[in-house]
């Protein structure tokens, strides 16, 4: 069995699998509570916030822990809306390749009356700071931009888009769930206000992220309670979930350059070989992608159909995010860049993992082909298009 959807979620770390079992056999205290078993499970808490902390270039009261990626989106943009009404600032601009725990949480907004523009991604995936620019106006209450997309895997200039937006006086949100662990992140470098992070797509477990907000943005609760991360999210802490994150994290940023500069040659590898697909199209820019990211339109054939072939092929991947995968409507990503529905509906994401080999590389490059070939020879659309019936698009 190949996983090559680790944009999907990643198999947890052998570290992070010990430090978890460990904290659940041994330390259950409530971190909450004020003898020394609590204490102990406090103490471990504080110490992954401060690694986290160190990791990301913050201070560790600027972290908070979250269930995930999706909590910290909603919890950051929400904040940054609450804090632009009090000022008479309605307006949110984001981007039309957002994950969709950004742009629901958006699409809630303007329904109450927040007007949202959402940057054009161009074909190649990328955003140019100085569209960033041209776009912030005197009522922008934020900026929200993901570092790297989590279907064709573009990373932005992140650096580029904060200092726009620091200049402009504007908060500036990254919902960085795929880059944190596969790129250096520096929040304070980067111009970074807030950050979103999830640890089950860096070999950490699910249901477990965290939230970066800079020291004096005040945060709005999305769930009431206790006085848990200084009253910024109720609930009894996950301490091991939120240790073996700390763990997974700190495994990932050990090994991101090694593991970068492989991943980068065996990637460009299978994009080369599955170029020489007829009628087919790489997703995204070429270079400024993640180091496992694969994305590939296919004329001709159902991406669906494909997936499921290639996982009788023993080979997991992916076909749109997970979220919109068993419905039929295309990738919103894909449409983004300007794929047409046809033509989206027939795509390919493949995200390596650190482990991949050059055998295993070769052998999906060799599946995906007769995998194609096999589908376009009774797809009725491909008929079509070879009998010039319709025309190719790839
Ligand atoms: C996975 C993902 C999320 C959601 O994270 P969860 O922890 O699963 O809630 C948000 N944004 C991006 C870009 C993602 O890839």
């Amino acid at each position: 069995m190949i996983y090559a959807d680790n944009a999907a979620t990643t198999a947890m770390s052998e570290a992070a699998i010990n430090t978890m079992i460990s904290l659940i056999k041994d330390t259950y205290g409530n971190p909450s509570s004020l003898y020394s078993f609590g204490q102990a499970a406090k103490e471990v808490l504080e110490k992954a916030r401060e690694d986290i902390a160190g990791i990301i270039g913050a201070d560790p009261r600027e972290i908070i822990f979250t269930s995930g990626g999706s909590e910290a989106d909603n919890q950051a943009i929400i904040s940054a809306a609450r804090l632009g009404e009090k000022n008479g600032k309605k307006h949110i601009i984001s981007s039309a390749f957002e994950h969709h725990a950004v742009l629901h949480t958006l699409n809630k907004l303007a329904k109450e009356g927040f007007e949202i523009t959402l940057l054009d991604v161009h074909e190649n995936g990328i955003i140019k700071p100085e569209e960033v620019a041209a776009a912030i106006r005197e009522d922008t209450a934020l900026v929200t931009i993901m570092y790297a997309n989590n279907e064709i895997g573009t990373v932005q200039d992140i650096k580029g888009i904060g200092a726009v937006c620091k200049e402009k006086g504007v908060l500036f949100h990254t919902d960085a769930v795929q880059a944190i662990g596969h790129l250096h992140i520096d929040v304070k470098d980067q111009n970074i206000d807030m950050l979103s992070a999830s640890a089950h797509k860096f070999h950490g477990p699910k249901g477990v992220g965290f939230l970066y907000a800079r020291k004096g943005i005040k945060l709005t609760n999305l769930i009431e309670g206790g006085a848990q991360e200084k009253g910024r999210r109720a609930g009894t802490e996950n301490v091991p979930g939120i240790a073996a994150m700390a763990t997974a994290l700190g495994e990932a940023v050990k090994d991101i350059d090694k593991n970068t500069e492989r991943l980068i040659q065996v990637r460009d590898k299978v994009i080369a070989g599955l170029k020489e697909i007829p009628h087919s199209a790489l997703n995204g820019d070429e270079k400024n992608r993640l180091p496992g990211n694969i994305n590939f339109c296919f004329e001709g054939i159902e991406g669906e159909s494909l997936l499921l072939l290639l996982d009788d092929k023993g080979i997991a991947a992916s076909s749109g995010s997970a979220c919109t995968s068993g419905s039929l409507d295309p990738s919103h990503v894909l449409l983004a860049i300007g794929r047409v529905h046809d033509v989206a509906h027939g795509s390919l994401r493949l995200s390596l993992g650190e482990d991949i080999t050059d055998e295993e590389a070769d052998y999906i490059v060799k599946s995906v082909k007769e995998v194609v070939e096999y589908l376009r020879g009774f797809s009725p659309v491909w008929r079509d298009l070879v009998a010039g019936k319709t025309q190719f698009i790839l």
